[in-house]
């Protein structure tokens, strides 16, 4: 998809550091973390977002959530608990119109989130 930065990331034309990567998706650091680790997780195939998933979709996005697990596991802040957030659309926050899972840990998080 052209013009769509995390594609470049996943393409490495824009640099990132990349914590995990295998056949289905790529985590990285996002540039502006709100938490001691927040990390962002991607599929590799394009799809704007959540509220463009289709029935072919399924098996990505529960392999996304999957990598979430995995990942607050190996960095040692799953017991303590986490957050995962898919902001969707205007009214969800989505800033970035590539389907991706913030994966935020380290600290506790309120909820609501505003
Ligand atoms: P959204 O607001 O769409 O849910 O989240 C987009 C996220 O992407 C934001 O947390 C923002 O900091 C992050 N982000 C935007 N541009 C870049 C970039 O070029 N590199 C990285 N690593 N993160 C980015
Ligand atoms: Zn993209």
């Amino acid at each position: 998809m052209e013009n769509c930065i995390f594609c470049k990331i996943i393409a490495g034309e824009i640099p990132s550091a990349k914590v995990y990567e295998d056949e289905t998706c790529v985590a990285f650091n996002d540039i502006s973390p709100q938490a001691p680790t927040h990390l962002l997780i991607i599929p590799r195939e394009h799809f704007d977002s959540l509220d463009k998933a289709e029935n072919g979709h399924k098996e990505t996005l529960g392999h996304l959530l999957y990598v979430a697990a995995q990942i607050a596991r190996d960095k040692g802040f799953a017991e303590d608990g986490y957050r995962v957030v898919i902001n969707t659309n205007r009214n969800g926050g989505q800033t970035v119109y590539h389907l991706h899972v913030h994966l935020l840990g380290g600290r506790p998080f309120i909820f609501p989130p505003g």
